[in-house]
Formats: C-alpha cells, sequence, structure tokens
C-alpha cells in the first residue's frame, strides 16, 4: 500500500530524493496525503473541522537523531497502509538530508538557531531554515491559533538523568494547554524545562509567532539507523498515534518540571568546568558547589536545588556554556501551565 505514494518509504525516498509515484493520493479512507516536497508530506483526515488539530511532526533537524526519523517514516507507512485513521491534520517533516548522510548533527551550523526573525550567514542549514518557515506558516495558514501543535522530535549526544524530556520554549501566547501537558504525562515523558527565554529554535518559531502548542522532546540518546532502542520509546510512540487518532489523553502525574533559573555565558577564553565532559543533563549540585572558571571568576551553582543542563565549555565567547535549571510546580492558570 506504500507504493501508492513511495517507491520503498517515505524516509528510503526521500533520502534517494526520488519522485514519488503520485504527489497526492486519497486514500479509501478518505484521508488525503500531499507530498510537498522531499522530505515534506501533509495528511489530511477524511474531515477537518473547527476542533481539528494541526500538528507538525518534524524530524532530521539534526541529521545524526535517527529515532525520531523513523518514528516519523513510520507514521507515515501506517496512515498510506490505512493501519490506522488520523482524526488530525499533521505535516510530516524530515528535515535535514545532506548531516543525515555524513552522519552528522549538521554540515556548516546548528539548523536549531536558525528560526529567529534576523540576518543570519549564508549555509547550507539556512536554506533549509527558510524553507522550514515556508512550510510551517503554509501550514497553519488559515487555521485556528488553540489548534496548532508542532512537536519538534529530537534525541541527544548527551545522557540525561531524565532519558526523555521536554522544552516549552517562550511564547506571548498561551501555549501550555491541559492537553499538551496531558500528552506529556501520558506518553511516559519524565520532564518538562519550561523556558521564558526568546530563542532560535524552531519550536519556539511556532510557539511564539503562531502561538501552537509547540515542545523540542529530546527522546533519549543518539544511535546509528536500525540501532535505536525503540522499545524506551514505545510509550511515546503509542501516545503520539493516539494524540494523532484524535483520541483525549488521560493524565497520570509523574511529569517533572523544572524553570531556568540561570544561563552561564562564558566570557573569557579561558574557561572550563570541573565536572566531566559526559556529566549527563539534569545532574544536581549543592547550593554553591564549585562548577567551572571563566577567566578569574569561580563560577558556582547559584540555587537551592539548581542542575545543570546542555553544559558546553567550547561555546563562542558571550554564548551560553550552560543551564542552571531548578525544579518548581506549575499550575493551570487561565488555561496555561504557570510557575
Ligand atoms: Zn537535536
Amino acid at each position: 500500500m506504500a507504493g501508492v505514494m513511495f517507491h520503498t518509504s517515505f524516509l528510503q525516498d526521500s533520502i534517494k530524493d526520488l519522485d514519488a509515484i503520485s504527489d497526492e493520493v486519497r486514500l479509501e479512507n478518505g484521508v488525503t496525503v500531499n507530498k510537498w516536497r522531499r522530505g515534506v508530506i501533509e495528511i489530511i483526515p477524511s474531515s477537518v473541522t473547527e476542533q481539528t488539530k494541526h500538528i507538525v511532526l518534524s524530524s532530521g533537524v539534526h541529521g545524526n537523531e535517527t529515532a525520531p526519523i523513523e518514528m516519523v517514516d513510520q507514521i507515515a507507512t501506517e496512515i498510506l497502509a490505512q493501519k490506522w485513521q488520523p482524526e488530525c491534520r499533521i505535516l510530516l517533516i524530515i528535515a535535514h538530508f545532506e548531516s543525515m548522510a555524513i552522519e552528522k548533527r549538521f554540515v556548516e551550523t546548528n539548523l536549531n538557531r536558525l528560526f529567529a526573525d534576523k540576518d543570519y550567514p549564508a549555509s547550507q542549514e539556512l536554506v533549509i531554515a527558510k524553507k522550514l518557515k515556508q512550510d510551517v506558516a503554509r501550514f497553519f495558514e488559515g487555521t485556528k491559533q488553540e489548534n496548532r501543535w508542532h512537536l519538534d522530535l529530537h534525541c541527544s549526544i548527551r545522557s540525561s538523568i531524565h532519558y526523555t524530556f521536554a522544552i516549552s520554549p517562550q511564547s506571548d501566547h498561551k501555549t501550555r494547554s491541559p492537553e499538551l501537558i496531558e500528552f506529556l504525562e501520558k506518553s511516559g515523558i519524565e520532564a518538562v524545562l519550561l523556558s521564558e527565554e526568546a530563542s532560535s529554535t524552531f519550536s519556539w518559531l511556532s510557539s511564539s509567532k503562531y502561538g501552537a502548542q509547540a515542545l523540542t522532546l529530546e527522546l533519549g540518546q543518539v544511535a546509528k539507523f536500525g540501532h535505536n532502542d525503540m522499545n524506551r520509546l514505545a510509550q511515546f510512540n503509542q501516545t503520539l498515534i493516539e494524540l494523532l487518532q484524535g483520541k483525549s489523553l488521560s493524565q497520570t502525574g509523574s511529569l517533572k518540571a523544572y524553570q531556568v533559573a540561570n544561563s552561564i555565558y562564558r566570557q573569557n577564553e579561558a574557561f572550563e568546568f570541573f565536572f566531566e565532559a559526559k556529566l549527563p543533563n539534569f545532574s544536581s549540585f549543592e547550593l554553591g558547589a564549585e562548577l567551572g572558571r571563566d577567566g578569574e571568576e569561580l563560577l558556582t551553582m547559584p540555587v537551592e536545588s539548581g542542575a545543570i543542563v546542555f553544559p558546553n565549555p567550547g561555546v563562542e565567547l558571550k554564548q551560553r556554556a550552560a543551564l542552571i535549571v531548578k525544579p518548581c510546580q506549575p499550575e493551570f492558570v487561565d488555561g496555561n501551565w504557570s510557575y
């Protein structure tokens, strides 16, 4: 049945940059699948109403993060085979084929830092970012803001105290709805980091510009194609499909929430962290613990129950070398999860 649109599969055809057998396919169950371009397909359910969710599911923004790419490919295959019926309109994205080919995070620069509204130096990634911005604008055009979702699927090189976690980007809109939090709870995502700082990531574009329920999801650790431990992501995958099927998701209540307490920006050439380079994300330190040195300045843990996320002592000067986060207890205020 996959043969109606692709020769092999969404992923394999996209890697080879093959023309689709047909760019528009209407399945017997009434679902329409449109190929927009290499690595981008739109799925339209049999009926679209005022309540229909419009969900961007993106993968491969970092080319070596293969588990999410396999997940997105699998969803395309199952929908084309009419294994289950989507009730949401969906945009499936596999983003960065050049970096996939060399099994690297990126070719010239980090694609997931190019989504702010500003000028960036030319790069292969900038070309991709511009296309992705157009795709998302086209996908959300004419849709109701409260029905917009964007789940940008990643996995990390660094190990983590929380095997899976989400980053909820900053937004002036209500982008932390009960439904989104229930989705995180049900899918077994262990923690969510609530960011209040403007960013430049793909999910931040959707949350800040389009008011979408948007997340960057870190789904475990990087492995090569075919070597991902999908069992550990089974609950997430199952819940994701339930979301796409329009099922209502009930909350279970084990999600941990963190807020950003502080950021460490590198100020000097002489810069080091004292902890091991492989320190897992969300490792906690006592208040006042010595974390590193920036020139003459000793860096210490500035908050109670603080933990380190995304440490990178090798960043350029003035760039962020680590996030310091701390647990928080958000509540729903006016339909938005806030602390
Ligand atoms: Zn990534």
